[in-house]
């Protein structure tokens, strides 16, 4: 039976999100401007909020109190950008619970599987509902009724509750960028039945991976019902009463001819060939990192300080330059995190460094984008071992980068970049001190041929499901009438692994 691909072109695209896709600064003088986002996410949904029309919905990311300056501001902007921006404004007392709180402090580690990390207070969760909401209201605003609204992440999960009990009767699609935990984590959570509720009220819902689907099938059937589940594949269908809702798996990714081409400009050949000036007969190992810890960076520390201590004929040859981008400093974690991280690599220089070489070239701040790419052009190896990830486009962006096809990536089994790019990377137990140094050494050691060959593999993969893949499949999955046969993801087999 031949089957229609229907991506919702005639809908109007309502995308929501915790934030606007802009940076807003405001000067010492009072002024305020404006710049778009840079990240995929934006680069991916901007033409298509375009070409359709549309509207974004989220939080400026200001304080309390700059509210009609703001509105005013992006008033003006929406005619410059081609869609509209719609600001939900939040008091201080909401980023507090809500946003640092429920979000960062429960919800963030608890689907990191960090329990430990986790705090389940009270006020959090009745903030996040508040803030649900108040975006519901926001998006109420401004749809009509048969634009398609498309919720992310993980700050948002409740808000289909509160459009439904407003009456919006809209398609409405969610995709989860952080992975979906175990059930004996997720239940931890003392509001894990409401929390799973809303995501049952979702048309269509988006994991990045094959193992999350999995998971948050098994707390539904431990903590809800048992649903009837029929497809296999990239998107299956999950009846509950009478309701279908569509699961689906849609592993983010990256603009990867963007990195590519940038990789092939001259300021970034220039930055790059600087680099290896700097670093004479050295090979450089590259982690780039937002501050978290579920990023892994002590444990990757401590890897190559065992590599170190193991491997001397290292010693003066590879040196490993990690980039930290600062990243929710405000909350205590992150700060005891930062000085882990600082003494680790104060401890590890003091150990080794000897004349013409010090082991670890440490940056804490946030590199500009040539920058990073002449970072990514001149590693020899990447190493990117968090302790879990949703996805991790580092990973991916190295790879794209990588235009010459000689680099290693090493790579975490618990990134959700793990289920693409297995068969090319040195797959890795970032818990495992020794399998991580050993990786090290195996890397530095790898020859010519062999890179080039798992270099290829990854970045075939990564060139073919590329963000406007992401984008396209999520919509044809929220219109389409068929289940299950969309183009899988290779090196992966969702159809042995599909809940
Ligand atoms: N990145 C950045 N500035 C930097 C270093 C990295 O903007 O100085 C970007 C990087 O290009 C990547 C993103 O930060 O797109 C990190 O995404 P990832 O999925 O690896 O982790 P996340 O921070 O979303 O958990």
């Amino acid at each position: 039976m031949e089957e229609s691909v229907d991506r919702g072109e005639h809908h109007n695209l309502v995308i929501v999100s915790n934030r606007l896709p802009i940076v807003l600064s405001k000067s010492r003088k009072q002024k305020w401007t404006v710049n778009l986002g840079s990240g995929g996410l934006v680069t991916a949904l901007a033409p298509v909020l375009r070409d359709r029309g549309g509207t974004w919905v989220g939080w400026p990311g200001t304080a309390e109190g700059d509210t009609q300056e703001v509105d005013t501001l992006l008033q003006k902007h929406n005619k410059s950008i081609g869609y509209k921006l719609k600001p939900v404004h939040l008091t201080n007392q909401e980023i507090e619970n809500y946003y640092k709180g429920f979000s960062n402090e429960t919800i963030w580690p608890l689907f990191h599987d960090l329990i430990d990390h986790c705090k389940f207070k009270p006020e959090y969760w009745e903030a996040y509902q508040e803030v649900n909401k108040k975006f519901a209201a926001a998006v109420k605003e401004t749809i009509n009724d048969d634009d398609f609204i498309w919720i992310h992440d993980y700050h948002l999960i409740s808000l289909i509750s509160y459009l439904r009990k407003m009456g919006v009767k809209n398609k409405i699609g969610f995709f989860l960028h952080i992975p979906f935990p175990p059930t004996d984590i997720y239940t931890r959570l003392p509001w894990r039945e409401e929390v799973l509720d809303s995501l049952l009220e979702y048309d269509l819902i988006g994991f990045q991976t094959p193992r999350d689907r999995r998971n948050f099938i098994i707390s539904v059937r431990t903590l809800v019902d048992d649903p009837a589940i029929t497809g296999k594949g990239q998107v299956i269908s999950i009846k509950r009463k009478s309701k279908v809702l569509r699961a689906g798996v849609f592993p983010i990714s990256i603009d990867a001819n963007e990195f590519a081409n940038l990789a092939k400009t001259p300021e970034v050949r220039d930055k790059t060939w600087y680099l290896h000036e700097h670093f004479p007969d050295q090979k450089l190992l590259l982690g780039v990192d937002r501050l978290d810890y579920t990023k892994g960076i002590p444990e990757r520390l401590r890897a190559y300080r065992h590599a170190m201590r193991t491997y001397p004929e290292l010693h003066g040859k590879l040196t490993f330059v990690q980039v930290v981008v600062p990243s929710r400093r405000d909350i205590y974690k992150y700060d005891a995190l930062k000085m882990e991280i600082e003494r680790l690599v104060s401890e590890i220089n003091g150990e080794f460094s000897a004349a013409g070489w010090v082991p670890i070239h440490y940056m804490y701040r946030s590199l500009s984008r040539s920058e990073l790419s002449s970072y990514y052009s001149a590693a020899e190896i990447a190493i990117v071992t968090p302790l879990k990830d949703g996805m991790n486009l580092v990973a991916k962006e190295y790879c794209a980068t990588n235009i010459e096809e000689q680099g290693v990536l090493i790579l975490s089994e618990f990134a959700g970049t793990a289920a693409q790019m297995k068969t090319g990377a040195i797959l890795v137990n970032p818990h495992d001190t020794v399998a991580c140094a050993q990786a090290i050494f195996k890397a530095v050691h790898m020859s010519a041929e062999e890179r080039k060959t798992r270099m290829r593999k990854l970045r075939r993969n990564i060139r073919r499901y590329d963000i406007f893949w992401w984008v396209e499949s999520f919509l044809e999955s929220a219109f389409s009438t068929h289940l299950g046969s969309f183009p899988v993801v290779a090196d992966y087999n969702p159809l042995a692994d599909s809940g």
